[in-house]
């Protein structure tokens, strides 16, 4: 499951289509601040000679005083920039009006930083190759601006933590947003518990949507998905080392990976011994980790054994989810 040569000449169109839009809505906007001032365009041009003079001295380099010629150019250059900038703010345009406004500026939709594909770039191969287009539909619908505590009971109270199912909702969605806030430095994993409908595959939305607005990468994984994919790593290496396509790797290595409905897969050694593989070298390349669940943690111990439990409860924090399934709740307020 590598990306073909079409996915890959595919995702590079995409880039170069970008660039292009990029160049042509700053050419809209050239033309439009000309027209309006024409002082700009007086600057501009300097500035256009004085990189050109700039260059040309680079290149050449022959006169004694090319050292100081140089840096007067430089200050030249840089006094004009500063100028342009007052004279948009002006006229009532932000200061980098002109400026090209990349999708990513990381890459400068490039799609490579240096040689090293960049962080959408490699969302990109995850999104083609496990079809994670449909996550993007879904996390338009399902992010912190949508999520609505309201269908959680003020009147439930939940016995193990004496707090109403709206209070203790809105304590995860607080603690949801700090995982987010936090997330380049702590590095925490999340295990949610509970029954269907409770909010769990909800709030992980909000988290993916939120991180990978920020630029990190995100794989959204249902637990048969998971172990689907490293059947098939397992096939094809052959017992050579493990992990061999980008999404086998990216199942170790990717900024958050979240596993939806454990338990739900078709529980063997295999399944029990992979997922104590991914959540060790995920815990030892603190890559941070979701982990979503209908079963209760008894279940999860007899299911899975002492040796992934133990890490599990004793490296994750747990939200544990309590009410009533609100999806019904959801349904009937719609109707
Ligand atoms: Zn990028």
């Amino acid at each position: 499951m590598a990306l073909t040569n079409s996915q890959y000449t595919k995702i590079m169109r995409d880039y170069e289509e970008r660039q292009n839009e990029t160049r042509l809505l700053q050419d809209k906007r050239k033309n439009e601040v000309i027209t309006k001032i024409p002082e700009y365009k007086i600057l501009d041009d300097e500035a256009i000679d004085a990189s050109m003079e700039y260059a040309r001295m680079t290149l050449l380099n022959k006169a004694d005083d090319a050292d100081k010629r140089l840096n007067d150019l430089k200050v030249q250059i840089g006094r004009i920039a500063k100028q342009k900038a007052l004279l948009l703010q002006k006229n009532g345009y932000p200061a980098n009006y002109l400026d090209p406004v990349y999708t990513c500026p990381d890459c400068r939709d490039t799609g490579y930083i240096g040689t090293e594909k960049c962080h959408c770039f490699k969302q990109q191969i995850v999104d083609l190759l496990y079809s994670q287009s449909n996550l993007n539909e879904v996390l338009k619908a399902e992010n912190f601006s949508t999520f609505r505590l309201d269908y959680f009971s003020k009147n439930d109270i939940d016995p193990a933590s004496k707090l109403t199912c709206y209070d203790l909702m809105s304590m995860y969605l607080k603690n949801a947003k700090e995982f987010v806030a936090n997330f380049s430095t702590s590095k925490e994993n999340l295990l949610f518990t509970g029954n269907a409908g409770l909010g769990k595959t909800f709030l992980s939305h909000c988290i993916a949507n939120e991180l990978l607005k920020k630029g990190y990468t995100v794989l959204y994984l249902s637990a048969p998905q998971l172990f689907d994919i490293l059947r098939k790593e397992l096939i094809s290496k052959n017992g050579e080392e493990r992990a061999t396509t980008e999404l086998g790797r990216y199942v170790f290595n990717c900024d958050l990976l979240i596993i939806d409905d454990l338990g739900t897969e078709n529980i063997t050694e295999f399944t029990v011994s992979e997922l104590n593989t991914v959540i060790n070298e995920r815990l030892l390349g603190k890559h941070s980790t979701i982990i979503s669940t209908n079963l209760t943690p008894p279940e999860m111990k007899e299911t899975y054994g002492e040796r992934n439990f133990s890490r599990v409860v004793g490296l994750y924090t747990l939200y544990k989810f309590y009410g009533k399934d609100i999806r019904l709740a959801k349904k009937y307020s719609t109707l």
